[in-house]
């Protein structure tokens, strides 16, 4: 056996290097050294990472330079996701992309800022003509930050094929040092067939890890019977770094042949929602681990399942033992290893499947049509994944719509019927999906005459909520009425206590400024450099409008010498 175990080994590391990716074309785009708090392929919430996370010290405002000639394609500016995002073609057909900077630099920074006026908008998208905006390897494009949704100041770096396909930055030659295995979390077993089971269970069965002292892993033997598969829990760190990153390979073998193997090499953006496919959801909702399953079910057509026999699964016959491994690498070749002796036995099922039997089973094939109390519910074909037994009940206003257990892949429609309200209250009126702390959790609502029309990929509690107040809008760094010479910001909280902030609109001496709402801090920013209109006596007026359409406006005064 161990001989079997080191060849598989060798073998394992054999394939890594195997990519035609250009070696040496890329330079770092930071001029500080790469320390990664993101890998490629990483599991995060409703998709794989798609790019590496590098680490800027914690700080904001470092120097982003182009790893290579090419041109500006693509600039988008939005509140969410990569916040202020650049995208460089490359002559190679590869086209770089930085996200969450905080500014661009030089002639682009002008052109955004120019478009941003023209359109009055802080959000834009722009796909510059080839050569408008040209870089030459080493110049300056942009500063890294904070902006969109990211958690702390970094720069998502990213590596596009001419199909505008991710790929791993890490087969571009940048090296980062990675000298510790994966680390394996759990082992978990799961059944198929009606008579199969996993230690007389039908349900996810987690398995006791026995670590051995050659550094690899056991399980404690199982009994099982019919066709099974199994999952795990793992993360990778690189060394100097304490981030729990993505692992990049995972293969299995039953009876020293091969299974399954999922590799992060690329994917496409289409299919990155399926995910939620991939990972045993209703253990990540429950437990916030994402299982990796080592097998492919119905409707996952993801490309990282780079082999497969029998989609992963394995069949155990009664009285039959059988081995099946895990292999779990890294991009430099570390492996883990886990053995799990399966004993066949053919027994009692004593944990049957538990489906919780409803009236509303959804064939997922199929769009389904539900009506309950004030709601209407349409699920398209291909919504869910497969078959389920959904628990939905309607209560007045609220409508309890199963739980957030089950993933949805494409958007559920909930109306719901307001005729029963006064008419001047129909206007403020939204479906909210209620958070752990029982707030309706504003989904994008839009009104139809006596219906509420929200599009969903989340199960849960919704209620008909009200939103009847305002904005709030507060300045931070200045007072009513007073000089501001020495700032180079104006800076202005909004903040709206339910539906939340749509949209925003400043003006000084009845000009339009360009702000910068980020909504992780509720801050609005004006910039002074950007020099609008300014005289020593200033008026400064500030619309914002919630998501239902309360409006409230702030106007002041301000001093400032100006040249
Ligand atoms: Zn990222």
């Amino acid at each position: 056996m161990k001989k079997i175990l080191s060849l598989l080994l060798l073998i394992g590391s054999f394939t890594y290097a195997q990519n035609n990716f250009p070696k040496n074309y890329f330079s770092n785009p930071l001029d500080i050294k790469m320390i990664l708090s993101g890998s490629f392929g990483e599991l995060r919430s409703n998709h794989f990472h798609s790019g590496l996370d590098i680490k800027t010290q914690q700080r904001e405002g470092m120097p982003v330079y182009a790893p290579a000639d090419g041109y500006v394609s693509r600039i988008k500016v939005s509140h969410y996701g990569y916040g202020k995002a650049l995208y460089i073609l490359h002559p190679n057909g590869y086209t770089t992309v930085y996200g969450h900077l905080r500014s661009y630099a030089g002639e682009i920074e002008k052109h955004v800022k120019e478009t941003q006026y023209a359109k009055e908008s802080f959000e834009i998208e722009l796909f510059p003509d080839k050569n408008f905006l040209a870089v030459k390897k080493g110049d300056l494009i942009a500063y890294t930050g904070n902006t969109g949704g990211s958690g702390g100041p970094h720069l998502h770096y990213e590596i596009r094929d001419a199909s505008q396909r991710p790929i791993n930055p890490l087969h571009f030659g940048i090296d980062i040092p990675d000298s510790k295995a994966p680390l394996l979390m759990g082992v978990f077993a799961y059944t198929v067939d009606e008579d199969g089971h996993v230690n007389q269970s039908q349900n996810r069965t987690k398995l006791r890890l026995i670590k051995q002292k050659d550094g690899t892993y056991k399980t404690e033997g199982i009994k099982a019977y019919g066709k099974i598969g199994f999952g795990v829990t793992t993360y990778d760190q690189f060394d100097g770094a304490s981030n729990k990153n993505g692992s990049y390979r995972i293969q299995t073998n039953f009876n020293g042949s091969e299974k399954f193997e999922v590799t992060f090499d690329k994917f496409s953006f289409s299919e990155t929602r399926y995910l939620n496919r991939y990972i045993d959801y209703e253990y990540f909702e429950t437990n916030k681990s994402r299982i990796q399953k080592l097998f492919r079910e119905k409707n996952n057509p993801l490309s990282v399942i780079t082999y497969e026999d029998d989609n992963g699964y394995v069949t155990v016959k009664d009285s039959l033992h059988s081995i099946y491994t895990i292999s779990i690498n890294d991009l430099k070749g570390n492996t883990t290893f886990v053995t799990i002796p399966i004993e066949g036995a053919k027994m009692d099922i004593l944990d049957p499947k538990n489906n919780k039997v409803t009236d509303d089973y959804i064939n997922a094939d199929h769009a389904t049509s539900i009506t309950k109390g004030k709601f209407s519910i349409y699920i398209p074909a291909n919504s869910l994944y497969e078959d389920t037994y959904l628990d939905i009940r309607a209560d007045g206003d609220t409508l309890i719509f199963h739980e957030d257990i089950v993933p949805i892949h494409t958007n559920i429609t909930l109306s719901a019927d307001i005729s029963s309200y006064r008419e001047e209250d129909k206007d403020k009126l939204y479906l909210g999906r209620l958070n752990t702390k029982g707030e309706p959790y504003y989904t994008s609502t839009s009104r139809n005459g006596d219906k509420l029309v929200a599009k969903t990929r989340t199960f849960g509690k919704y209620i008909i909520a009200s939103d009847t107040i305002p904005p709030e809008i507060e300045p931070v760094n200045f007072s009513e009425d007073k000089w501001i010479s020495n700032e180079n910001f104006l800076k202005i909280k909004i903040k709206d206590d339910l539906s939340g902030i749509s949209s925003y609109r400043a003006t000084i001496n009845g000009k339009f400024i360009l702000t910068e709402y980020d909504y992780k801090s509720d801050v609005l920013v004006y910039n002074f450099n950007d020099n609008v209109n300014l005289e020593t006596e200033n008026n400064l007026k500030l619309i914002v409008i919630d998501n239902v359409g309360n409006s409230a406006t702030f106007e002041t005064k301000f001093f400032r010498k100006h040249p």
